[in-house]
C-alpha cells in the first residue's frame, strides 16, 4: 500500500500541470499513468497552437490566464521558450461575410490584435494560397507555436525535482473509498491510497468515475487527424502564419520544413488509441489541393488524436458533488495544451481549498464555470 496526500489518474498535460501546482503546495502527490510514457495519447498528438481567440469562453480565458507562464515559466522550467510566433490567418470566402465580421468584431473585442487582410495580402504571406477563393482573411499576430514537449517535460522535471511519484504502466483497473479515503488499485495489484483522486484520464475519464461508481459526465471523445505534407525543393515555408478556414474544415501550418496539415475532423468515437483513418487522409489531401497551389504525390506520415468534450463544449475542473475527494479535470477539447498552465493551477487551488487565483478572477474565471455541477444536474 503506497499513501499520497493526491492520486492523479493520467499524466497528459492536465494531470502533470496539476501535480506541478500542487507539488508547489507542498502536496504529496502519486501520478498513475497507464502507457509507458505520460504523453502517448492527446498530449503528444496536439497542434501545438496557442491563440487567445480559440474556442469558448471559459477557454479563452484560461488561455489567456496561461500566457504569463508560458512566457516566463520559472527558472530551470525548460532551457528555450515554450512559445514562438507564428500567427494565424483565419480565410473566409464568398457567402461567409458575415461569419468574418464576426470574427474580427470578436477578435479585437477580446483583447487580441487582429488585422484584417485582403486575399492578395494573403497570399503574400503564405504564397501557396489561392487568392480567387477568399474574400479576405483576418490574421491573428499573437498566436503562437507551443514547445509541448518543453512544455510537459517542463512539469514532469519540476515535479520530480519537488519528491513528487509518476508511475507508469500503471493501468488503473479499481478504485474505492472506505471512509474518507480513496484506494486506487492498478493492474499488477499495488494499491495507492489517498484523501484526493485527481480524474486527469483525457478521454478515459467517464470510465474512470464509473470504476469509482461515480455517475460519469457525458464526455465525447472527438477524432482529429493530422497529415505531413513535403513542400516543394527550394520552398521554405518557416515563417509563414498557420492558416485555418473560417468554417473549421481545413488547417496548416509550417512544421520542420514540412506542413501539418488537418482536415479538422471530430468524429465522435469510443476512448481509445486514434489511429487516422484512409478517408480522413484523402480528404484532408483534398482540401489541401483544392485551397491552394499544392500538389500532393504522396503524403507523409499522419496520425490521430482524441479531443474530448462534454455536451456543452466546456471543460470540468472540480470537485465531484456527490463523492467528496474525487476531483474531475477532464473535457479540455481542443485547447488542453493552451490553457494548462492556468487549468493546472487553479485545480491545485480548488483542491487545497482556497479561492480562484486572483489574476484568473480578473479575467472572469469563477468556479460556477468549471463545476462539474453544471453538468451532473443536466
Ligand atoms: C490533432 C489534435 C490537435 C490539437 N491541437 C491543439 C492545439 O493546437 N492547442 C491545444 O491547446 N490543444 C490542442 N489539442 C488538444 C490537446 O491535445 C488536449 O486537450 C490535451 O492533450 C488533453 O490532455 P489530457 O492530459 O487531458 O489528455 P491525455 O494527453 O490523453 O492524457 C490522459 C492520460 O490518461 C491516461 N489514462 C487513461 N486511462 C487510464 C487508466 N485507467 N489508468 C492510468 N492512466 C490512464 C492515458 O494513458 C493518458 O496518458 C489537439 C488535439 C488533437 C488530437
Amino acid at each position: 500500500m503506497i499513501t499520497a496526500d493526491i492520486i492523479i489518474i493520467g499524466g497528459g498535460i492536465a494531470g502533470m500541470s496539476a501535480a506541478y501546482f500542487l507539488a508547489k503546495k507542498g502536496k504529496k502527490v502519486i501520478v498513475l499513468e497507464r502507457e509507458d510514457q505520460p504523453g502517448y495519447h492527446s498530449t503528444g498528438r496536439s497542434a501545438a497552437l496557442y491563440s487567445e481567440t480559440y474556442g469558448p469562453k471559459i477557454i479563452r480565458k484560461m488561455s489567456t490566464a496561461s500566457k504569463a507562464f508560458f512566457l516566463s515559466p520559472p527558472d530551470g522550467f525548460t532551457s528555450h521558450p515554450i512559445l514562438t510566433p507564428r500567427g494565424v490567418i483565419v480565410t473566409a470566402m464568398p457567402g461567409e461575410e458575415a461569419k468574418f465580421d464576426e470574427l474580427l468584431t470578436e477578435g479585437r473585442a477580446n483583447g487580441a490584435n487582429v488585422i484584417a487582410l485582403s486575399p492578395e495580402q494573403i497570399a503574400e504571406l503564405v504564397p501557396i494560397v489561392k487568392p480567387e477563393l477568399l474574400i479576405g482573411g483576418a490574421l491573428e499576430t499573437d498566436a503562437m507555436d507551443i514547445d509541448v514537449h518543453a512544455l510537459h517535460w517542463g512539469f514532469i522535471a519540476q515535479f520530480k525535482k519537488m519528491g513528487g511519484t509518476i508511475v507508469t504502466r500503471a493501468d488503473v483497473t479499481g478504485i474505492e473509498k472506505t471512509g474518507v479515503e480513496w484506494q486506487v488499485t492498478i493492474g499488477n495489484g499495488d494499491v495507492f491510497k489517498g484523501t484526493v483522486v485527481v480524474n486527469a484520464a483525457g478521454a478515459w475519464a467517464d470510465e474512470i468515475a464509473k470504476q469509482a461508481q461515480i455517475k460519469p459526465l457525458g464526455l465525447t471523445p472527438k477524432r482529429r487527424t493530422a497529415v505531413m505534407i513535403d513542400l516543394p525543393a527550394g520552398m521554405n515555408a518557416d515563417h509563414w502564419h498557420m492558416v485555418s478556414s473560417i468554417d473549421e474544415g481545413l488547417y496548416f501550418k509550417p512544421d520542420a520544413g514540412r506542413l501539418l496539415v488537418s482536415p479538422a475532423d471530430a468524429t465522435p468515437t469510443i476512448p481509445q488509441d486514434a489511429q487516422p483513418e484512409e478517408l480522413d487522409i484523402a480528404i484532408t489531401i483534398d482540401r489541401l489541393v483544392t485551397a491552394t497551389t499544392l500538389t500532393v504525390n504522396r503524403p507523409g506520415e499522419s496520425w490521430a488524436g482524441l479531443r474530448s468534450f462534454f455536451a456543452d463544449g466546456d471543460p470540468v475542473s472540480g470537485f465531484d458533488p456527490d463523492h467528496g475527494g474525487f476531483y474531475w479535470l477532464a473535457g479540455q477539447g481542443g485547447y488542453g495544451i493552451q490553457t494548462a498552465p492556468a487549468m493546472g493551477e487553479y485545480a491545485a487551488c480548488m483542491i487545497c481549498g482556497e479561492d480562484v487565483p486572483a489574476a484568473m478572477q480578473k479575467l472572469g474565471v469563477t468556479q460556477a464555470a468549471l463545476s462539474p455541477t453544471r453538468l451532473s444536474l443536466s
